[in-house]
C-alpha cells in the first residue's frame, strides 16, 4: 500500500458516549490501524479528526461504531465529512475546551460489569470490594454534581486514588483508564455497619452481618446508588407483613431481586426479551407472569406478576453468596419518612 491515497475524514458522532469509555475505544482503533488524529468530547457527543489511507479509514469508521464499542454507549447519528489535508503526530485525545454549559447527556448508573466480578475475587487490593467499578460500569448519574463528568465534580472528589489506581487511570490499555469513580480497598469509599455491637468496615464481616439479619427474618437498610433500600428475605411472611405495616404500604406490590436469571425462572415465566432486559447495564425491575403459588402472596397481595431485578451492585452479589434466601424483597426508603440513621453516605444499617 505505499502508493496508498491518504485522506483526512471528520466524524461526529452523537448519542450517549460521554463518561463510558468512547474516546478510549476511538483510539485504540485508530492506534491499532496506524491512523493518526485526534478524539474530544464535544457539546452533544465525540469529534474524530482522522487521517489514513482509503481502505483503512473505511475499516475505521466501521469498527468505532460496531467493534469492541463500550457497552454502554448509545449511539444516536454518526456524519462523515471530508477534510483538507492535515497532518498529525500519531493519535490524541484531546481535554476538551468547551465550556458551554449546554447539557450533555450523562450516562446513567450502570451494573457492575462480569470483569469487576472476576477482579474481585483475584485483584489483591479489589478483594470483595464493594466499590469496584471501570470504564463499562460502576455509578454515573448518582454521583455527578456539575459537568463535565471529571472526578473533581463528583461524590468521589474527596478520595484521592492511590498509586495503583492512578496508573491504572492514566493507561490508555487499561480498563479503568479515565474511569473518574476508579478505587480500591486502599483509597476508595467503605460501608459502614451501624449496630451497638458492631462498628466497622470490614466488608466480608458486614456480608455476613446482614445476610445473618436477613435470613433470621430482619429487615436492613442498604444504601446503594441514588437512594437506599430496605431489604428482607421475600420468602418469609411474617417480615414482608412487619415491612408493609413499617411502610404504611396497604396493596401495592413490592419489587424483588433474585441473584440470577435461573432463580428467577423457577419463579416466572421467562421470555427471551425479558431476559435481555432484565440484564441490561440498568438492571430495570420487569414486570413478569409469576409462576402460580411460588411466592408468599405478602408480596403482590396474590396478583399474578411480580416485579423483579437482577444485582446490580457489588454488594448484592457478595450478599446472594452469603444469604440462605434467593429472593430479596427490595423497597425503595423514604429519607425524611424513615427512623433509620444512616452514617455514611455510603452505609449499611440494621433497621
Ligand atoms: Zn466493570
Ligand atoms: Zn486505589
Amino acid at each position: 500500500m505505499q502508493n496508498a491515497e491518504y485522506i483526512n475524514i471528520r466524524i461526529h458522532i452523537e448519542g450517549l458516549v460521554q463518561g463510558i469509555g468512547f474516546r478510549p475505544h476511538v483510539y485504540r482503533n485508530a492506534v491499532s490501524k496506524g491512523i493518526s488524529g485526534t478524539v474530544e468530547n464535544s457539546d452533544n457527543g465525540v469529534d474524530i479528526h482522522a487521517r489514513g489511507t482509503e481502505i483503512k479509514i473505511k475499516n475505521f469508521i466501521h469498527d468505532v461504531q460496531y467493534t469492541g464499542v463500550p457497552p454502554a454507549a448509545i449511539i444516536q447519528s454518526v456524519s462523515v465529512t471530508s477534510e483538507a489535508k492535515c497532518l498529525y503526530t500519531g493519535f490524541k485525545i484531546v481535554k476538551s475546551s468547551l465550556q458551554s454549559n449546554s447539557i450533555t447527556r450523562i450516562s446513567p448508573d450502570m451494573a457492575v460489569c462480569d470483569d469487576c466480578l472476576e477482579d474481585m475475587k483475584k485483584q489483591p487490593e479489589r478483594l470483595n470490594y464493594p466499590f469496584i467499578n471501570c470504564t463499562n460500569c460502576g455509578p454515573r448519574f448518582s454521583i455527578i454534581r456539575d459537568i463535565p463528568y471529571d472526578r473533581e465534580k463528583t461524590t468521589m472528589a474527596e478520595f484521592t486514588m492511590c498509586n495503583t489506581c492512578r496508573s491504572e487511570f492514566i493507561n490508555i490499555n487499561d480498563r479503568r483508564f479515565h474511569a473518574q469513580p476508579i478505587a480500591c480497598t486502599r483509597c476508595g469509599p467503605a460501608y459502614f455497619i451501624n449496630n451497638m455491637s458492631i462498628k466497622n468496615t470490614d466488608i466480608d464481616n458486614i456480608i455476613r452481618y446482614s445476610a445473618g439479619l436477613i435470613d433470621s427474618g430482619r429487615i436492613i437498610a442498604l444504601m446503594g446508588m441514588g437512594g437506599y433500600h430496605l431489604v428482607c428475605s421475600g420468602m418469609d411472611p411474617d417480615v414482608i407483613e412487619t415491612l408493609r405495616r413499617r411502610k404504611r404500604r396497604e396493596s401495592k406490590p413490592f419489587a424483588l431481586m433474585m441473584p440470577d436469571i435461573d432463580t428467577i425462572q423457577r419463579f416466572a415465566i421467562l421470555s427471551e426479551t425479558e431476559k435481555k432486559l432484565l440484564s441490561s447495564v440498568q438492571r430495570p425491575v420487569v414486570l413478569l407472569k409469576q409462576i402460580p403459588d411460588s411466592l408468599p402472596e405478602q408480596i403482590n397481595s396474590g396478583l399474578d406478576t411480580i416485579g423483579v431485578m437482577l444485582p446490580y451492585m457489588p454488594f448484592h452479589y457478595l450478599l446472594f453468596k452469603e444469604l440462605q434466601t434467593e429472593v430479596l424483597v427490595m423497597s425503595s426508603g423514604n429519607r425524611s419518612s424513615e427512623p433509620i440513621v444512616i452514617s455514611h453516605e455510603k452505609a449499611v444499617s440494621q433497621f
